[in-house]
């Protein structure tokens, strides 16, 4: 019977988890999480992702020692510290799953090489994407850069059925391990006691969370996935998970096509496809970091090095604080702040806006939802920006830019999202509540809003800011 260390990453969960499949098939199983310098990168001090890390990973060993199973906890550099576990262990192999930032990449090829130089079996696994990165190619043997291009080509493609939890069977001896805690990860912030309230890290509550999904928000998915006020919106909330690898993209892709096939229901078949889509555009983006490892930090349109940024330092700390005075990039910014997400189209909404708006650099802005995210994922992160900023590879177009007021009329006409996040606005009724500005003052009075005192004028004036980027950008397209 052979013993397999199986190291644990952005993947701490027991379903569809190829490598620990694999390695309990073969007999017995070591399981390792390793703090690396290259998780410092990746993690980027992000707070709220290492919050969410620290209780997942306190579930993710309550329930391996419910199976009787230690989960070694260590910190330092992964060769040597796998080379070290594996003697003192005497394992036959090491399995685990890829990872696809630049930096595991570089480190894990050195680990890989030099454990098998070790003699152990050493399996790599693919168990955090849908498709097979490397294979897919357009016509010509090259990257895809467009993603109905991909999406259209990996529609061909065999997504592997999920892995059900293996049996498993750990060794005797107990290995020396860190406690969760002394990784010194925030665990207790001011911030986290708003967290807690919202979230629940760890792989059973991301299985529960995707059922309750599954009878829902699912079936409302394709109409009313861009409405944002609270209960009205059918979103999952499940990147914090999905970015932990709490729970497994695979299995969400084979049981969300399972509802959709089902049904006779052409809207329930659009959402499901529609959601299938976000799912893809997740790949798409871990895509990019593979052919386009540079995209985190460097616009893929090279063109775009050259754009006249001129935003302002105080610019760029009122749009952070939620105070542009643009109704809806502010709830988004204060929602950011107080849960560590915002809805994907406010996203786009705040982040055109510190782009195109303000002319502040897209790297200034991937840099603070680096910092405030819950769901910090380097790629999915890059790729966003990059589109928004029309600076990647499949990107909007610089000359579509997002009007905060038209978009928060159309998605929340009655402001619900605006009272949540502003509540010194709560008072104003529709329409008024997405343009204070514009308000007569009898009712900003009735309402207790007095702009300039209790809520800002626009930083911006939105048809000034609108012609001064397309200007901007057509002036670039020349001298290009
Ligand atoms: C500027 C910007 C920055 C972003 N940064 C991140 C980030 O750091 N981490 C992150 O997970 N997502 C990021 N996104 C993508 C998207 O906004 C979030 O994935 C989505 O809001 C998560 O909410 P949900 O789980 O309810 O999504 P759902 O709509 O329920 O979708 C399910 C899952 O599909 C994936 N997904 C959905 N939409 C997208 C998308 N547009 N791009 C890539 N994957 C998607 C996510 O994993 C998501 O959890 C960013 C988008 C923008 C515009």
């Amino acid at each position: 019977m052979t013993t397999t260390i199986v190291w644990f990453r952005k993947d701490l969960r027991l379903h569809d988890h190829p490598a620990l499949y694999e390695a309990a098939s073969n007999g017995k199983v070591v399981s390792v999480f390793i703090w690396t310098p290259e998780d410092e990168k990746v993690y980027g001090g992000s707070e709220p992702s290492l919050w969410w890390l620290h209780h997942s990973l306190k579930e993710f060993e309550h329930r391996l020692n419910g199976l009787g199973i230690q989960l070694v906890i260590r910190k330092g550099d992964s060769l040597q510290i796998l080379a070290e576990l594996a003697q003192e262990i005497q394992a036959d192999g090491v399995y685990f799953n890829e990872r696809f930032e630049p930096e595991h990449r570089a480190k894990d090829e050195e680990t890989v090489a030099m454990l098998r130089l070790l003699d152990l079996d050493v399996q790599i696994f693919r168990g955090n994407l849908l498709f097979n990165p490397y294979t897919l190619k357009n016509s010509k043997g090259d990257p895809f850069k467009v993603f109905t291009a991909y999406w259209k080509r990996s529609l061909e493609e065999f997504v592997p059925p999920p892995l059900p939890a293996p049996d498993l069977q750990g060794i005797e001896s107990e290995c020396s391990s860190m406690t969760v805690e002394a990784l010194g990860f925030p665990s207790q912030r001011d911030w986290a006691d708003c967290f807690q309230e919202i979230w629940n890290p760890g792989e059973q509550s991301a299985i529960g969370k995707w059922e309750d999904f599954m009878e829902e928000g699912l079936l409302y998915y394709g109409a009313e996935r861009d409405l944002f006020a609270g209960e009205s919106s059918a979103v999952s909330m499940l990147s914090p998970s999905i970015a932990a690898g709490d729970i497994s993209v695979r299995s969400m892709w084979h049981s969300a096509k399972r509802v959709g096939d089902a049904s006779v229901l052409p809207a329930v078949q659009n959402s499901t496809i529609s959601f299938l889509r976000q799912l893809a555009w997740r790949d798409f983006a871990y895509y990019q970091l593979l052919w386009f490892p540079h995209f985190v930090d460097q616009p893929l349109l090279t063109y775009f090095t050259h754009f006249p940024w001129n935003g302002t330092v105080e610019q760029l700390e009122r749009w952070e604080q939620g105070k542009t005075g643009y109704p809806l990039v502010d709830a988004g910014m204060r929602e950011l702040k107080t849960t560590g997400v915002i809805h994907n189209r406010v996203r786009m909404v705040v982040a055109s806006f510190l782009v195109k708006h303000l002319l502040i650099p897209w790297t200034e802005g991937s840099d603070w939802f680096r910092k405030s995210l819950i769901d910090y994922d380097m790629a999915n992160n890059a790729m966003g920006w990059q589109w928004v900023a029309g600076t990647g590879i499949d990107a909007a177009p610089y000359f579509r830019i997002f009007n905060p007021t038209a978009q928060s009329e159309k998605f929340d006409p009655n402001g619900d999202y605006i009272r949540q996040w502003v509540p010194e606005l709560a008072d104003l009724p529709a329409p008024h509540i997405h343009k204070p500005w514009e308000t007569p003052p009898a009712l900003l009075r009735e309402a207790n809003v007095q702009l300039d005192l209790t809520y800002p004028r626009p930083i911006i004036d939105h048809k000034m800011a609108r012609k001064r980027a397309l200007q901007a950008y057509n002036e670039l397209r020349k001298k290009d």
